[in-house]
């Protein structure tokens, strides 16, 4: 495969960018090499600068739910850019968007758009702590907020204990106001709710975990952490920046038939553009500004270009079937990497929920962090770089859930088995 122009690409940004990229998981830091510079991309395919093609199961980190450059959200991006890129006032395609997604997630009364998903989270947090009056919040080992500083912290050495910054920059009397639990352990979440739950603003999580491969809850789980919340007073937030719109139509939420006060969203409802947003019950909506004291803002906030990309892609996805199809596809696709590695003898597992799926070097079924972590991730990174060289693209991380999309048919889902095949024999 020959890779020179991506490699004089990267050789160029790496004297002009932080690692020479512009998001970290980009560079392959984790499972070694270099990346490629993806020139264009279409359906289930990207195309490198040296025209190379993969079968794409990242799908832009999830927002490609259709494919990439879907001719229809192609068109609604061309004619909307047409009238104008940002006005600065408010704008039709703002009040459809908050139409349709509260339309969606009932628990959405009102929501707020913003530019992504992490700040989405930051300004689901801050309505949390101003609404309660308090300054704790809670989330889940292995979950993934976006890089706000509040969530940039790890679990002391209990999960009572104060919270540890894993970047410097946060200051350790932020962290100390997070408290991290382990995802799927019940008794953990009711031990620190009858410690300080009063003392809780939020607890906020995945309620499928996306970013620590991809662990699914278990039963009742998220019903558990319902339950704790509405004892204690605390708000229950749904990251739902991966999960909605993708496992399900209504999200996560309404798969699991949990009701969170707030929920965060990015990805899908931007089809592609940068958007995220954050909704939930009317009463704690108007606490934000104007109409309410607590502040947040955004001079691009509810774009009109991003607004008429992502109701194109919340409407392609309303077609009646999609996610049951999306489902279906993401089976076909496990069901079959999971016999390719069976019959090379490879300890190996999935877990698939709607339209993602996580990859285990396991022998064993995984739904704990604990047990993510444990697995042979020197394999994974060896599998990642075979399927690559034969023209697939799974996450460069093993920590990282795959996207599978609409616009993977049968020969993209059966040509991904023969590399995996193919692949296995090599590690
Ligand atoms: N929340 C979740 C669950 C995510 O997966 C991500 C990003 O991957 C974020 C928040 C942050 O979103 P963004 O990268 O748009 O800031």
């Amino acid at each position: 495969m020959d890779t020179r122009r991506s490699q004089s690409l990267f050789h160029r940004a790496q004297q002009l960018m932080p690692g020479g990229v512009n998001s970290p998981v980009r560079a392959f830091k984790s499972v070694g090499g270099e990346p490629f510079f993806t020139q264009r991309a279409e359906g289930a395919y990207l195309v490198d600068a040296d025209g190379n093609r993969y079968i794409d199961y990242v799908g832009s980190w999830g927002p490609m739910i259709v494919g990439h450059n879907h001719p229809d959200v192609l068109a609604a991006v061309i004619d909307t850019a047409r009238d104008g890129l940002s006005f600065g006032t408010p704008n039709p395609l703002e009040v459809t968007m908050a139409e349709a997604i509260t339309a969606l997630i009932p628990s959405c009364e009102m929501v707020r758009m913003v530019n992504s998903g992490t700040e989405a989270t930051l300004s689901a947090i801050r309505l949390a702590r101003g609404a309660t009056g308090r300054a704790r919040i809670v989330k889940f080992e292995g979950c993934y907020h976006g890089h706000g500083d509040s969530f940039l912290v790890k679990a002391g050495s209990g999960a009572l204990t104060f919270g540890v910054p894993t970047s410097p920059g946060v200051p350790k009397a932020l962290a100390d106001l997070t408290l991290t639990l382990p995802y799927n352990d019940f008794d953990a979440a009711t031990a620190l709710f009858d410690e300080c739950g009063h003392d809780i603003a939020g607890l906020i999580i995945e309620p499928v975990v996306g970013n620590a491969n991809c662990l699914p809850p278990r039963d009742g789980y998220l019903q558990h952490l319902r339950t704790l919340c509405t004892q204690y007073g605390a708000l229950l937030i749904f990251d739902e920046v991966m999960t909605g719109f993708r496992v399900a139509l209504g999200g996560a939420q309404a798969r699991y038939g949990v009701t969170p006060d707030l929920s965060t969203f990015g990805k899908i409802i931007g089809g592609g553009m940068p958007v995220g947003a954050y909704g939930g019950r009317a009463d704690l909506m108007k606490q934000i500004a104007p109409s309410g004291p607590i502040y947040q803002a955004g001079t691009l906030s509810g774009n009109p270009v991003a607004m008429a990309a992502g109701l194109k892609m919340l409407a392609l996805i309303q077609a009646p079937g999609f996610h049951d199809a999306l489902e279906a596809k993401t089976h076909a696709l496990c069901d079959g990497l999971e016999a390719a590695a069976r019959d090379a003898n490879i300890p190996f597992t999935t877990t698939r929920v709607g339209g993602m799926f996580g990859m285990f070097f396991s022998a064993e079924q995984v739904d704990t962090y604990a047990q993510a972590v444990a697995c042979d991730t020197a394999a994974f990174n060896r599998f990642f770089h075979a399927m690559l060289e034969r023209g697939v693209y799974l996450a460069p991380s093993a920590f990282e859930a795959g996207f599978m999309s609409s616009a993977h048919g049968d020969a993209e889902i059966a040509a991904t088995i023969a590399a995996a095949r193919a692949a296995f024999a090599t590690l």
